[in-house]
């Protein structure tokens, strides 16, 4: 194993952050895996996966079963880590910038067609191993005038040459879901099963260019720009991971998660040894734009009546909002039929407020389809 150091641009003179990624393996002899954990910085769960898996990684090295290279971030935002707001840490939302730290990636795809333009051919190992030299030429190339640019350029660098991009996040109280993009599903299906997935949410874009999309979804948009004639196939596949909600921090679901992550490596190619036998899937995958989330129309305290993870119908009331002041109840009810896969911590929230989200089978939304 390599660590490597990644000093961040000082935003303050005097004041250091670094990123450090662990390389395990041998980069270029097979395919690459890059995984991440607490891009928004507060997100716990990852980290303690991380750290699991730090240790598996390092036996799988000894054992010279790491047939390609597998890069470990154990903590992707050292600087939301560090936003410390009186007695608690912002690590969804730059402090300088007021930006979410899981968007505004950079889009390649500019800078990749004209570096490949006229180099492609008829053999699809060569156009990929073009595009990635691009990509890596195209990330190095990127702006680090404040630390929050110098992480973003980092951490895709990280990532922008691997087969496989797990981005390991948690959501505030949930089960354990995914985000992936659609043409990805059967490559990820085997991920969601290991995981135990009760949600897998699908979108060709999300929106706002979060991280996960931006190392995806420029392979399709290349073979379409390119034509058939040069083939280019979807050589990344990155998912985005909620590892249930932001306290279910346990030694006993950090090894289970780390060895469905193993798994899922050997799964695909990445790992050695005969992969482990595919659990049955605990869902099926649907539409990030049927995912229907439930606000509060007015200011109030939740009482769920629901836990995560149920399978709900149009109508069923999931949680009452009270307003204490005039001792107004409002039933909050599912907006669709599907499964309750996530809910707010806080138990007061203002009007307006996202408090439940439920997966649905149909498309409903569009637009923006990530919450901020
Ligand atoms: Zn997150």
């Amino acid at each position: 194993m390599k660590t490597v150091h990644h000093p961040l641009t000082r935003n303050t003179p005097g004041v250091a952050i670094e990123l450090r990624s662990l390389h395990y393996g041998t980069p270029g002899r097979g395919p690459k895996a890059t995984l991440q954990a607490a891009l928004h910085a507060d997100e716990i769960p990852g980290l303690l996966v991380a750290h699991h898996l730090r240790a598996r990684l390092a036996e799988l090295e000894a054992e010279g079963r790491i047939l390609g290279e597998v890069v470990l971030v154990p903590v992707a935002n050292p600087i939301g880590l560090a936003q410390r707001v009186l007695q608690s840490v912002e690590g969804r939302f730059d402090l300088v910038s007021g930006e979410n730290f899981n968007r505004h990636y950079a889009d390649l795809f500019d800078a990749v067609v004209k570096q490949v333009d006229g180099k492609l051919n008829g053999d699809a190992a060569h156009n990929v191993a073009l595009i990635r030299a691009a990509l890596r030429d195209g990330a190095a190339a990127l702006p680090e005038r404040s630390a929050l640019e110098s992480l973003r350029r980092t951490l895709l660098g990280l990532s922008i040459d691997a087969d496989i991009v797990l981005d390991l996040h948690c959501d505030s109280q949930a089960v354990m879901h995914l985000y992936t993009e659609t043409s990805a599903w059967p490559r990820v299906e085997p991920l969601a099963r290991f995981l135990g997935a009760q949600a897998a949410l699908l979108a060709e874009v999300s929106g706002d260019h979060p991280f996960d999309e931006a190392c995806s979804t420029i392979w399709p948009r290349l073979a379409a720009r390119f034509g058939a004639a040069t083939p280019i196939p979807s050589a990344c596949v990155a998912v985005t991971v909620e590892l249930r909600g932001e306290a279910d921090v346990a030694h006993e679901w950090a090894e289970r998660d780390a060895q469905a992550l193993i798994d899922y490596l050997a799964w695909q190619g990445v790992i050695a040894g005969a992969p482990a036998q595919l659990p049955p899937a605990l869902c099926e995958a649907t539409p990030l734009a049927g995912s229907i989330p439930v606000n509060a129309p007015h200011g109030g305290v939740v009482v769920y009546l629901r836990e995560p993870g149920a399978l709900v119908k149009a109508g069923d009331r999931l949680a009452d909002l009270i307003e204490p002041m005039t001792g107004q109840v409002t039933p909050l009810l599912s907006p669709v039929d599907g499964v309750f896969y996530a809910r707010e911590t806080r138990r007061f929230v203002p009007a307006g407020a996202g408090v439940l989200r439920v997966a649905g089978r149909e498309a409903l939304r569009q637009g923006n389809l990530l919450t901020a």
